[in-house]
């Protein structure tokens, strides 16, 4: 179910939780409402959507043709390759803003079946998931 977007920094500013089976509805409608702003957004966290859970939506672009993920309780291991760049936020009004990110990182999460991952992204893709990870511990650019 497409949901509205949250823009209230106060609860945006909170960390989210670990998230459980229970979860899954929530990480269906995030994929949803992604979807549906795949025009001017790549990449959600539950909070967006008023879910205080770790579970971001993203348009993965690793592989040979993009598709979308659901990441549940993802956590970096490792990052290389500091840089700044500029990002925006669907949560936030304005225009883009100047942020650190790496280029490599590799990341450990649960896929909706619950089963483990550890994957390195690199590029576009990595600085979304950074991005993502970002707003489940309550930071935005
Ligand atoms: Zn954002």
């Amino acid at each position: 179910m497409i949901k509205e977007l949250v823009h209230d920094p106060i609860f945006l500013g909170g960390r989210s939780e670990t998230a459980s089976a229970a979860d899954l509805p929530s990480a269906a409608d995030l994929l949803d409402t992604l979807t549906a702003h795949r025009e001017t957004c790549v990449g959600m966290a539950a909070n967006m959507i008023g879910v205080r859970r770790r579970i971001i939506a993203l348009l993965d672009e690793s592989g040979r043709a993009p598709v979308y993920t659901v990441m549940l309780t993802p956590e970096i291991l490792r990052a290389d390759g500091e840089y700044e760049t500029e990002e925006g936020c669907l949560s936030l009004l304005g225009g883009p803003r100047k942020c650190r990110r790496y280029k490599s990182i590799k990341v450990r999460y649960q896929t909706v079946e619950f089963k483990e991952r550890i994957k390195t992204y690199t590029g576009f893709t990595a600085q979304i998931i950074q991005h993502e990870i970002d707003h489940c511990n309550g930071v935005l650019i």
